[in-house]
Parts: C-alpha cells; sequence; structure tokens
C-alpha cells in the first residue's frame, strides 16, 4: 500500500494481480477459484496478489434478490433423463442472438459448477439416493432447474465467500466506483485498474490489477419500476466510458414482481392462484380488473397459474389470450394511476362479486376442477388443492410466505402490490469464450456480461455467472499469469487521471449544478417510460435525445452536492446518465434495423396486431397493436461502443453469431493441447 498526494487529497494505492469488482455469486466464484488454481501452481499467497472491490458487501441482486424457489438452471441430473452440454446450448440460444460458443462453454461448465456450490454448501435438495431432483423453469424444455429454496443466490454468494475467508482474501468493503483507469490505446489498451471513494470517509483508493475481473451486477436502478435490489447500481457507464462494448443491451427482462418489499413473484405464488385486483391510489375502489379481459374464469385463473413458469413478460404470449396479457392488463392499470394487489386470502373472483355491467357475465366461481388441463394436473399432483390462495402456497412452499414475514409482510393479512419491474439484463458487455473482454486483461462476469441471447431459460443467468468466473480464473491463471500490477511505464497516464478526478470532484459541489437526486430520479423516469417493457420508435428517439441532453448538461454545470454523501450520489448520477444513453441508443438502432417485439419487451406499432381490444391507446382512442418480431435479426447481436465523437456519443454495429465449436478431438492429442497450454489459444 503506498499513498501519493493528488491535488488536495492523498490518494491510496494497493496493488494486486487480479482486482474483482463486485461480490455477488459471480464475484465471489471467480475469486475463489483464482485462489484456487494458484494454488494448484504452488503459489501460496493467493491473499496477496487477489482481492474483492465492492459497494456494500450485503448489496447485489445475488445477495438481496430472489423469488418463491429461486432457480439455479443446470444440465440434467435426473438418473434416467439424459441430457448433453449441446442440448443445454440450444437451449441457451434457441430465440437467438447467443453466440454458441460461450452458449456450450456454460453447459460444458455448468455440472462442474454446480458440485462446486454443493461442495463448497449450498443446500441444493436431493432425494435418498443423491439425485438432485430437477423442475421445468420458464423457457426451459427439460427439467434442469433446482433450487435452495427462495434466497439460492444469498446461499451461493455466503458459501463461496466462506470458502474464500479460508484464503484470507481480502474484500474492500464500501468502495464506491468512481473510475476505470485505463492506459496505452487500441490494441495495446488496458484498464489498469479502479478508483474508488471510501463511502465512509471518502478517501480515493486506486486498487491497480494486472487482471480486471468486472463483476458489479446489472444497472438494477436505472428504472423506476425495478425489483432489482435497492442500491444496486453497476457499473456500466464507468465500462462504456473506459471503452468496453455493450452486447445485446436492448434484451432486458421484465415481469411481475412486488414492490414494498422487492421480491419476484414467480412460481408457487402464482401457482397458488391468488385473486388480483386493483385499487385507487389511495388504497380505495377495489376491482377485479382482470375479469373484464377474459371470457371465462377457467381461462382467466390458468393464465394466473401460467404466470408461475412463464414468468417474464413475453410478447409471443400476448395473443390468443395467452399468460402475458396479465402482465399487459396490469400495466395498463397502474398506467391508470391504480394500484395492483396479489391477495392471497381470496380466490379469483368473477363477476358475481364484480361491480355490475363490467366483462363477461358468464364467468363461473373458481373452481380447481375447472382449470385448464396443465394447471389442473400441476396442482393436483402437488396435492395443492386447498380452499384459499394462502393454503395451497403454505402447503406448496412454506419459505416463500415466510420470506415476506422477515420482510414485515404478513400474506396472511394483507395483499401484496405488484407491478411490471425490471429484473434482469440478458445482455450487458461482449465476451469471448474465456470471459475476456475487448480489452486484454479484463474479464467481465456473471450479469455484467452479455451471454445471454434474447431469451434465456429461467435460472440460467446463476448458471452463467458461475460458468464464466471459473473459465475466466482459468484463464487468469495460466495465460496471464499471477504477477502483481506493474504500471511504472505508465504512471504518468495513470497520475493525469487521478488528478482529473479530482478536479473533477470539485464539479460536483457547484452550488449552480444540477441535484444528482433529481438527475437520478430523471434518468429513471425516462427508462421506465421508454426504454421498460413497451417501446415506440419515435418515443424511444425523443427519450434517447433527452438523455444526451440531461449528460452535457451534467458536463457542463457540475453537481449542487453539499456534502460527502451527496458526492456519492453525483458520481452516480453521471455514471448512470451515461448508461442510460448507451442503452437507448441500442434500443433506438434496433428499432431502426426493425426488430420487432421480442424478449421481454414489446413494440408498438400502429398497423401492427390488436394486443386485445379491450387493451385502448389513450392518444387515438382505438385498441394498442404491436409489431411482431423481425427473426431475421436472431443471427446478430447488436453492439454499441462509447464514441466521444459521435453525434448520440454512441456508435453501434451489428456482428454475426459466433457458432459453437463442433471439433472433438481424440483424447491423446486432446491431452497434448492442455498439456501445452494450446486450449488457451483460440477464444
Ligand atoms: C428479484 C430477482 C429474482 C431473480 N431470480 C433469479 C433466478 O431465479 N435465477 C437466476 O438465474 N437469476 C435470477 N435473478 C438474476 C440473478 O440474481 C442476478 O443476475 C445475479 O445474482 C447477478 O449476480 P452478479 O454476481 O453478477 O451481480 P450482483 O449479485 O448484483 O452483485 C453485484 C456486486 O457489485 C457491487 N456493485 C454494484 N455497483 C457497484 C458500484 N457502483 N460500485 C462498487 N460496487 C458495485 C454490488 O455491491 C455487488 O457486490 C434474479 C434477479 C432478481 C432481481
Amino acid at each position: 500500500m503506498e499513498t501519493k498526494n493528488i491535488g488536495n487529497q492523498t490518494v491510496t494505492f494497493h496493488r494486486y494481480n487480479t482486482v474483482i469488482v463486485g461480490a455477488g455469486a459471480a464475484g465471489m466464484n471467480c475469486a475463489l477459484h483464482l485462489c484456487e488454481f494458484m494454488e494448484q501452481k504452488g503459489i501460496t499467497d493467493a491473499k496477496n496478489r487477489v482481492a474483492v472491490v465492492t459497494a456494500v458487501l450485503g448489496l447485489g441482486a445475488s445477495r438481496m434478490s430472489g423469488s418463491d424457489k429461486q432457480t439455479y438452471y443446470k444440465i440434467g441430473t435426473s438418473p434416467d433423463v439424459p441430457d448433453s452440454a449441446e442440448e443445454f446450448a440450444k437451449s441457451l440460444t434457441a430465440a437467438g442472438c447467443c453466440h454458441g460458443d460461450s452458449a456450450l462453454a456454460e453447459g460444458i461448465g455448468s455440472l462442474r459448477e454446480f458440485y462446486h456450490l454443493v461442495q463448497v454448501g449450498v443446500p441444493f435438495p436431493h432425494d435418498p439416493m443423491g439425485t438432485y431432483i430437477g423442475y421445468k423453469t420458464d423457457h426451459d424444455p427439460y427439467e434442469r432447474a433446482t433450487s435452495a429454496g427462495p434466497k439460492t443466490s444469498k446461499f451461493m454468494s455466503e458459501c463461496l465467500q466462506k470458502q474464500l475467508k479460508k484464503h484470507d482474501v481480502k474484500i474492500h468493503d464500501r468502495q464506491e466506483l468512481a473510475h476505470l483507469l485505463t492506459v496505452g490505446s487500441s490494441q495495446g489498451k488496458r484498464i489498469a485498474g479502479v478508483v474508488t471513494l471510501n463511502k465512509k470517509n471518502k478517501s480515493i483508493n486506486v486498487f491497480l490489477g494486472a487482471n480486471i475481473v468486472l463483476a458489479a451486477g446489472g444497472p438494477g436502478e436505472l428504472y423506476k419500476t425495478t425489483v432489482y435490489p435497492k442500491a444496486q447500481l453497476g457499473i456500466h457507464g464507468l465500462a462504456f466510458k473506459a471503452g468496453l462494448i455493450g452486447a445485446n443491451l436492448t434484451e432486458s427482462q421484465f415481469g411481475l414482481a412486488s414492490i414494498k418489499f422487492r421480491w419476484n413473484v414467480s412460481g408457487t405464488y402464482m401457482q397458488a392462484l391468488p385473486r388480483l385486483f386493483s385499487t385507487n391510489a389511495k388504497g380505495k375502489d377495489e376491482k377485479e380488473f382482470l375479469t373484464d379481459f377474459f371470457p371465462s374464469m377457467s381461462k382467466m385463473a390458468t393464465n394466473i397459474f401460467l404466470k408461475g413458469y412463464q414468468w417474464p413478460f413475453d410478447p409471443q404470449k400476448i395473443e390468443h389470450l395467452q399468460s402475458s396479457l396479465v402482465d399487459i392488463i396490469v400495466f395498463n392499470e397502474t398506467q391508470k394511476g391504480r394500484r395492483v394487489y396479489m391477495d392471497f386470502l381470496h380466490n379469483p373472483i368473477g363477476p358475481c362479486q364484480r361491480q355490475a355491467g363490467a366483462g363477461s357475465d358468464s364467468m363461473d366461481e373458481f373452481s380447481i376442477d375447472a382449470l385448464e388441463p396443465e394447471a389442473r394436473e400441476y396442482l393436483q399432483k402437488a396435492g395443492a388443492l386447498q380452499k384459499t390462495p394462502i393454503e395451497r402456497l403454505a402447503h406448496m412452499n412454506t419459505p416463500a410466505i415466510e420470506i415476506y414475514k422477515e420482510h414485515g409482510i404478513d400474506l396472511y393479512s394483507e395483499p401484496l402490490e405488484i407491478a411490471v419491474c425490471a429484473q434482469h439484463n440478458n445482455g450487458g458487455f461482449a465476451v469471448n469464450t474465456w470471459w475476456e473482454s475487448n480489452i486484454q486483461h479484463t474479464f467481465i462476469i456473471g450479469e455484467m456480461a452479455g451471454t445471454h441471447g434474447v431469451k434465456r431459460p429461467g435460472g440460467s443467468a446463476l448458471n452463467a455467472g458461475q460458468a464464466g468466473g471459473l473459465r475466466a480464473a482459468e484463464y487468469i491463471v495460466n495465460v496471464h499469469g499471477c504477477e502483481l500490477a506493474d504500471y511504472s511505464d505508465s504512471q504518468s497516464e495513470i497520475d493525469k487521471q487521478l488528478s482529473d478526478i479530482v478536479t473533477g470532484l470539485e464539479r460536483y459541489q457547484n452550488p449552480a449544478g444540477l441535484n444528482p437526486k433529481k438527475v437520478l430520479e430523471e434518468i429513471r423516469n425516462r427508462m421506465t417510460a421508454s426504454g421498460g417493457h413497451i417501446r415506440e420508435m419515435n418515443d424511444a428517439q425523443k427519450a434517447l435525445e433527452d438523455a444526451i441532453k440531461l449528460y452535457k448538461d451534467i458536463k457542463e454545470k457540475g453537481f449542487n452536492s453539499k456534502n460527502s454523501k451527496d458526492i456519492i450520489t453525483a458520481i452516480q448520477a453521471e455514471h448512470m446518465a451515461l448508461t442510460s444513453i448507451g442503452y437507448l441508443k441500442a434500443v433506438v438502432e434496433l428499432l431502426k434495423q426493425g426488430s420487432g417485439s421480442r424478449g421481454s419487451h414489446l413494440v408498438l406499432s400502429e398497423d401492427g396486431i390488436e394486443i386485445h381490444p379491450d387493451v385502448i391507446d389513450k392518444a387515438t382512442g382505438k385498441p394498442l397493436k404491436f409489431k411482431p418480431e423481425n427473426q431475421s435479426l436472431r443471427s446478430t447481436i447488436l453492439q454499441i461502443e462509447y464514441d466521444e465523437s459521435s453525434p448520440d456519443l454512441f456508435k453501434s454495429e451489428t456482428v454475426e453469431l459466433r457458432p459453437a465449436p463442433t471439433e472433438r478431438k481424440a483424447f491423446e492429442p486432446a491431452w497434448q493441447d492442455y498439456r501445452e497450454g494450446k486450449i488457451y489459444g483460440s477464444a
């Protein structure tokens, strides 16, 4: 550790071989694997070479998010149903825009990483013979999913952290990322380290690394309506600025989630078949708003049930009264300023208890026997035939009730407010099959890596985070080596950036500057309105222009931070402003390509397909219409890159998909490649 005075600030330098940003399931796993690989090389002091840097150890999606039984999607472990990495990769790539080689690597790494988690103590359930039992999840044709309960990813992070402790690896907590230090240019460019502001004492730290692993998760706080945990911002804006290339950023997932306590309401919450109702903004004037849109109780209740494992909003499941119509109707209701709730004390209610005159008068009383076969048979098989939703939920999944209790919500006595929320970004930053980014020695793993396509099987995010971290750690130790960072030749470049940061912080205390909290609010409102699950060309274009204007305003005026806490908020507001431009640029470019509705977003178009005769466009008074997917784009990925000279501050390009390698070598030549390190030659 060294210190240096830059401007009027003391800056502390830390030097490692690999600096990992983020302490979620992905970051913890990569750190542990680095120690394991280093140990295999005879290195006994991994603790001096590897460090984790994070905003707050207990935050992030892994440690704070989940659902009724948070899913981990892995290769099938059934004793009688065969599965393979190729079949697994096919499921990952099925909806397009997903590289075949990284999907295959996620398949091949899947079981190794799953058993690694079992080994570190994640309580995945198995039967008396040791079989890890699977179940079906969204976009999953097999039963590859497993779960350690509502808090799977929390358990993963904690169990991995416990093992990491044995290696005595330092976790630098409460470090807000302010900048990624770059040295060199074009092919020789490197990210040399990360600059942070200590959230406690506001001191500036520099963590230099010969390798940098970015595992800072998704940009959850980019949206107003979000189920990402509070304070999960990510570092996308900083990464764009450093020159990392974004891929598939348009492909975020949206779906129904509770908003008082941010939690995903998929799986048994929906399969228990609660009543959905709405109220006015003050919580009065209860209404069975769903009944207006379905012809029968059976259809309506079956669709509520299907939301369990058809969780993400999917524009291809709207027409002909499919389950994503529920998301549309919920959103429609909230757009009217009403609030929507799940009520576990009552079954869905038909017209007899509804206000007179609305919807279908032929709707029967709720009955499990009248559900469509898929729902009825599931509940019969699960023995979930109790009279009320809360009894059925308690029968199927008590921990799902307890998690709300832990957060002060008693599902036995109060309804649960929900909305269509941003939950996950399938896109992120472009990586190769070793999860190395377009800048050598910088790796991107977990939700920050853009390895998923337009759709992904539920639970595959956690698998990808583990498989990617393993690959990155293996490559770092075997190819880049374990030496500490040495940027003595680039000290002047580093000092210049640090001095810019120190003077930049003064810009954050300009009385005539912008209010950082208001800036964040503006960004979130815009992203939910124009970059969320419903998109439209003119609106997105206008949002992009407004986002650029805001960023330029920030650059010109700075912020009016009054105290050191505000300065942290100002840092966040500046990089989130750039993040929002990157995301909106991607949205606009994809719309320009004529993409249509795909993944988890709907594109409105006057000459498109009618959503439902009763879902009305407020502006025209006519039914809303959407444009179907342009499937010809499935074989490409839209990438964007920060470019200060572009009018939109970003340039975009479309890249072809990389196929999965099909070459299968015989054992002896493959062994030779392995011994000679040739396996790392092609990425
Ligand atoms: C409600 C919900 C339910 C989900 N359910 C599932 C599921 O069932 N199955 C599945 O596969 N996936 C699910 N996901 C997605 C999955 O949980 C995440 O993609 C995954 O946990 C991300 O892990 P990560 O390690 O990449 O990032 P995270 O766990 O988000 O960790 C990010 C880390 O980076 C740090 N960090 C962030 N920003 C900064 C900053 N500016 N400065 C410094 N540090 C920073 C954070 O403090 C944290 O330590 C769900 C997500 C949500 C929100």
